[in-house]
């Protein structure tokens, strides 16, 4: 965790609900921020909002809430995850998008079942259903569903080649945004965005030239503090990040029981939240 100056706001701002992939609900992700002794919280599930209703009726005194979503986006073939805060949630473009994307992950997870079918693992539809429990269905579902089953000993083994890893053999692809086009899209909704694990472990590295391209498609920051990037990437994004005139940025990316991350086990650094709130018009952060 680093250094927070006594008295600065303690803000995570990259958290998961089961609305998406993440295995709490909403309402017990708020009272675990205020437990953690966070000041500000983003809800940032994968391409949905649906968490943040049932997050504000349940928000802790004392405790801000940042509407926020995880968008999902594919360039050259790789994943490029784009975090967007305090967009109006009416806007029609990206609620379109959005839609599309979430309906293209259940056809995909449908497609993936039946391959995982055809090479002998006993997993069923139901079953990735009923895990998902009408969140957004993942791949971290599947993972689930094999785990379950004892076609694999943890979820995270069914990231291979040999299952549902993104060169997996029942590997499926799915609706992404283009990234440029998702910033113009949060833009276009009074959001702000912030691109997110850009140089997180496991991950495609964005290179440099792609991150200044995305700043002046209005990108407004880049997730520096992030559990997948050590201490040398946070050192150079934090430079990036400088040169491009991007609010650097950070959260826990916290999923629940799903993976080890513990939400504020990364603070914003200092600013970051009151930088980003500051230049969003579509929304309000809610309570505080
Ligand atoms: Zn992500
Ligand atoms: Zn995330």
């Amino acid at each position: 965790m680093p250094p927070v100056t006594p008295g600065a706001l303690r803000a995570d701002l990259h958290t998961h609900s089961n609305a998406s992939d993440g295995t709490a609900p909403p309402a017990d992700v708020m009272a675990q921020a205020a437990q953690a002794g966070l000041d500000v919280v983003a809800l940032t599930d994968h391409d949905t909002v649906a968490g943040h209703a049932p997050a504000a009726a349940a928000l802790p005194p004392g405790l801000v809430l940042v509407p926020g979503m995880e968008l999902s986006c594919r360039l050259a073939g790789h994943s490029v995850h784009l975090l967007a805060y305090l967009f109006d949630p009416a806007d029609e473009e990206l609620a379109a998008e959005t839609e599309k994307i979430r309906t293209s992950r259940i056809d995909r997870a449908r497609a993936m079942v039946r391959r995982l079918t055809e090479l002998g693992a006993p997993v069923t539809w139901d079953q990735v259903a009923r895990i998902a429990d009408g969140g957004v269905v993942g791949r971290p579902h599947i993972a689930r569903a094999l785990a379950e089953s004892g076609v694999v000993a943890t979820p995270a083994d069914a990231f291979t080649p040999e299952w549902i890893g993104s060169n997996g053999r029942a590997h499926v692809a799915r609706y992404a945004l283009d990234p440029a086009r998702a910033v113009r899209l949060v833009a276009a909704a009074g959001g702000v965005s912030v691109l997110a694990h850009p140089h997180g472990e496991g991950r495609w590295a964005i290179p440099d030239v792609v991150i200044a391209e995305l700043a002046e498609a209005g990108l407004t920051g880049l997730e520096i503090d992030h559990p997948l990037q050590g201490a040398a990437e946070r050192a150079r994004l934090c430079e990036l990040a400088a040169s491009l005139g991007l609010i650097a940025s950070g959260g826990s990316d916290d999923h629940g029981a799903l993976t080890g991350y513990r939400i504020g086990s990364e603070i914003a650094p200092e600013g970051s939240y009151q930088r980003l709130a500051e230049r969003a018009t579509g929304a309000v952060p809610v309570g505080g």
